[in-house]
């Protein structure tokens, strides 16, 4: 059987980028941590970026593109998104930017299919990620204000699903933020509570997922303890794996 393996290289409110194995191709999904950092951490599992054979980027939001010059400059592979993630990264040459469709399976490299699906979130347009070699899949949602059934219908029969788990909500209510952030955060355009995350990861469980990654956890209103406990609450009696993506790892994860 066909491996996956996945660096959480960041996740959070200060830069996202995660590198992805599945059969003979190695992705990253988005460009938020800079190229320094990425290189290391891959080089640690003797991986190398200039190595990456397709790049995603999910929205345009700084904490997922502010890095596209320096990583692009060290890559030589497409960088692929919908058309509004292709402003914020102009700098690269325009034969490298492809705009993909959603909701339509694409070979983007032979044998890997990829699926774009569009995911409620702020006012910039976002999508999730699948990912298909053989009888493998990986999806990839975060920046998700909530959850619904086409994107659960997308995730499902994912071997391993990344899956944003931002906030606890009560902390989020008596924390730093304004009224009008705090409302934002909680809108169905802001980003996946930890309690959302848990439902959505008991129904892909139901759907034939056991591997789960929970990313993107907020650093004022939440903690890596909060979210894996919101989930691990409803799932402790399932046969279920969690790992909690820090905000910058080097961890090899297989699947
Ligand atoms: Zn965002
Ligand atoms: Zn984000």
């Amino acid at each position: 059987m066909n491996e996956i393996s996945i660096i959480p290289v960041g996740s959070g409110s200060t830069g996202n980028s995660i590198y992805l194995e599945i059969g003979p191709y190695r992705l990253l999904v988005d460009m938020g941590i800079g190229y320094r950092k990425i290189r290391d951490a891959l080089s640690l599992h003797e991986r190398n970026i200039e190595e990456i054979d397709a790049i995603f980027v999910t929205h345009g939001h700084s904490d997922h593109v502010k890095a596209a010059a320096s990583i692009s400059n060290h890559t030589k592979c497409l960088i692929y998104g919908n058309e509004t993630v292709m402003y914020p990264i102009r700098m690269i040459d325009e034969k490298r930017r492809i705009i993909l469709n959603t909701d339509c399976d694409i070979d983007i490299l032979s044998g890997l299919t990829v699926r774009m699906f569009s995911v409620p979130h702020d006012y910039v347009r976002t999508c999730g990620f699948t990912f298909t070699y053989e009888d493998r899949k990986i999806g990839f949602v975060t920046d998700c204000g909530k959850m619904n059934d086409k994107i659960i219908e997308e995730l499902s029969g994912s071997d391993v699903v990344i899956i944003e788990c931002n906030h606890d909500i009560e902390m989020l209510k008596h924390g730093p933020y304004p009224i009008f952030l705090q409302d934002r955060i909680l809108s169905k355009y802001g980003h996946l509570s930890n309690d959302d995350c848990a439902d959505t990861v008991v129904k892909l469980y139901e759907m034939g997922t056991r591997n789960f990654l929970l990313a993107h956890i907020s650093q004022n209103n939440n903690t890596p303890e909060l979210a894996f406990n919101a989930v691990h609450e409803l799932t402790k009696d399932l046969d279920i794996s969690l790992y909690v993506c820090p905000s910058e790892g080097d961890d090899l994860l297989s699947y």
